[in-house]
């Protein structure tokens, strides 16, 4: 018998580490900016050489370090930051994981000088590839300096991947604005090869983001501010002409720390719909404030990846903090603030301020909107609905005022547009789109979008009053699945028969449909019902919607088949789109349609 696993020796464990804290300059610039920050440090010099392949080195006027902890600094998983494991809940620190350090002296000659306020002297220690070489007191300035020599140059497969001088610098150039913008009141200066690149001194946010972005970008800015018992959102974004064909200037910061997320920047970005083309990327810099309980920020070790308790509420309240920033600036039409009912039964939405926050926050539009004890969405609606009424009757002038309902009655009470002469309203069909007249401005609406509300709510509607959901099937169908399908299948046929699919196993992985909803179109039984596990399979699972909900939408989402209409049928489907609860957007918060006021259609003739 023989044995072969062994220990890795320390050194070699270490670098094996380090490549995840520490795979380029970059990196290091970012967790030594980061302690100066968590230091407490008001002045912060970033000094490289050759894009930090040669020196990167960072001087702070923070609060330093006694000679024992800069020993201890450099331990793996050495920090001050947190004690305990609920601390790690309640991170108001950029760095805690106490990685940075000991990764970087695995793969770097390191030098620190450090003292704190209160000392004469202050530490100088080296360390070179994970090893002290020399720890004595010398006189240095109050704060740290972090001298990295010759990053990866005990790993030359690292050290050979690095990019050129360019690319290295941009990394870096990238970190350290970020670091700046989350930190106006700090003063940086940037160093490159001997000369003064960056000069920033302390300010504000405004004045950060100028200073780092150019001055010309201030004609662009439009500045968010919005408070709610859960968050803040407070930055700028871009006007509509700001936007760029490249992703360029987009920044979210969660409690001062960067971080990237697809799903908020489309929040960002649904907001802007119609106002900017689809391949161009709105400028924004977006500070969100929250509790950290809400946020793990544990998620990756560069810590950019974030996960939140519940990204829905974010979405919406940062989706309609964009838009009301737009309205207000008259580049949007106020009408579009759409709400998704069930983000307002979410118990977050719905959380107590306290006396200190609660007039600032009733005073918010995000509060009216949101947090009105779970009402606010039917306010919302009835307001937007009101709104819509109104543009109607100014577009069909010999239509009655329509009233605004008081109660919200049950959907199928509200009035559609009569059919009629008064309707000689043209409707342009174009691409996926349907375009009408209104009397402030065009009308452009979704067709497919439009068709999923349409669906989506006749479904539920049915399903509240107790109609006959499934149509019997002639010829009952049979379908053979593979073991996953089977599985998922069999977990979901309660909740298929509740909206209409009457489905029964039938030996192992084989089923037999016995009825369908009576919208499914004949034929198309066998590929909708595959169709419809194939999405929920892929969907993620962080949308915590029923089995039933998740149904329903993708039902509607496969039935909304858009086809070329004749007139009278564009003018029905506007109508029913407007008789639908919540017009603005699909139930999975796609928006249906916009209007282009008058204004911006005369502004793009200027
Ligand atoms: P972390 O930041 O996750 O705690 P690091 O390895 O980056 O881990 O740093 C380890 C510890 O060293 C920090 O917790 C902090 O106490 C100390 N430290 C690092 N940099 C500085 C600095 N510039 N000034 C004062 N203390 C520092
Ligand atoms: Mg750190």
């Amino acid at each position: 018998m023989s044995d072969i696993i062994e220990l890795l020796p320390d050194h070699l464990a270490n670098q094996i580490a380090a490549g995840e804290v520490i795979q380029r300059p970059a990196s290091a610039v970012k967790e030594l900016l980061e302690n100066s920050i968590d230091a407490g440090a008001r002045h912060i010099q970033l000094i490289l050489k050759d894009a930090g392949k040669e020196l990167i080195q960072v001087v702070d006027d923070g609060k330093g370090m006694s000679p024992m902890d800069a020993r201890m600094s450099f331990e793996r998983h050495a920090t001050s930051k947190i004690r305990n494991i609920d601390d790690l809940f309640s991170i108001r620190t950029m760095g805690f994981r106490g990685e940075a350090l000991a990764s970087i002296a695995a793969v770097a000659q390191v030098e620190m000088k450090t003292r704190q306020p209160k000392e004469e002297l202050g530490t100088l220690l080296r360390i070179e590839a994970s090893t002290v070489v020399t720890q004595e007191a010398v006189s240095c300035p109050e704060g740290t300096s972090f001298s990295i020599k010759n990053l990866f140059y005990n790993v030359p497969a690292r050290r050979k991947f690095l990019k050129s001088n360019t690319s290295e610098y941009k990394h870096i150039i990238d970190e350290f604005t970020r670091v700046a913008m989350a930190y106006p009141e700090v003063a940086f200066r940037l160093y490159h090869n001997n000369t003064e690149q960056l000069n920033l001194p302390g300010t504000h946010a405004k004045g950060r983001v100028l200073d780092l972005l150019g001055s010309k970008v201030e004609q662009h800015l439009i500045p968010v501010e919005e408070s709610t018992e859960l968050l803040q959102i407070r930055g700028f974004i871009g006007k509509p002409a700001a936007a760029t064909r490249t992703r360029g200037n987009q920044y979210f910061f969660i409690n001062n720390r960067f971080i990237r997320n697809a799903y908020l920047n489309h929040a960002v970005v649904q907001a802007y719909e119609g106002l900017i083309d689809k391949e161009s990327f709105p400028f924004y810099v977006l500070f969100f404030e929250l509790d950290p309980q809400r946020v793990d920020v544990n998620v990756h070790p560069s810590k950019q990846e974030v996960k939140f308790d519940d990204d829905r509420i974010l979405y919406a309240y940062l989706n309609a903090a964009v838009k009301h920033a737009l309205a207000r600036f008259n580049i949007a039409p106020a009408l579009d603030f759409s709400l998704n009912a069930d983000i307002q039964q979410l118990d977050a939405i719905r959380v107590l301020p306290n006396t200190e926050t609660q007039s600032k926050v009733q005073s918010g539009f995000l509060h009216h909107s949101f947090s009105e004890g779970g009402k606010a969405h039917l306010l919302e609606n009835q307001k937007s609905r009101a709104d819509w009424q109104q543009q109607r009757t100014t577009f069909f002038p010999s239509m009655p005022e329509a009233q605004t309902p008081i109660e919200q009655p049950e959907p199928q009470e509200q009035p559609t547009l009569p059919v009629g002469e008064e309707r000689a309203q043209q409707v342009l069909q174009w691409r996926e789109f349907l375009i009408t007249t209104l009397k402030s401005g065009l009308l452009v609406l979704h067709q497919k979008r439009a068709l999923e509300c349409i669906v989506y709510e006749r479904l539920v509607k049915r399903r509240h009053q107790g109609l006959e959901l499934s149509q019997q099937l002639l010829f009952p169908l049979n379908i053979e699945l593979s073991p996953a399908d089977s599985t998922l299948l069999q977990e979901l046929l309660p909740s298929l028969k509740q909206i209409g699919f009457d489905i029964e196993p039938f030996g192992k992985f084989t089923y037999v449909v016995q009825g369908v909803p009576p919208d499914v179109p004949a034929g198309k039984e066998q590929a909708l019902i595959e169709g419809l596990l194939e999405q929920l399979k892929q969907e993620s699972s962080t949308w915590k919607l029923s089995h039933e909900e998740r149904l329903l939408r993708s039902l509607s989402k496969r039935l909304a088949q858009p086809a070329y209409l004749q007139p009278e049928e564009a003018r029905t489907l506007i109508d029913e789109l407007f008789a639908c609860n919540s017009p603005q957007v699909t139930p999975d918060g796609e928006r249906v349609f916009s209007i282009l006021p008058r204004e911006s259609i005369a502004s793009l003739l200027v």
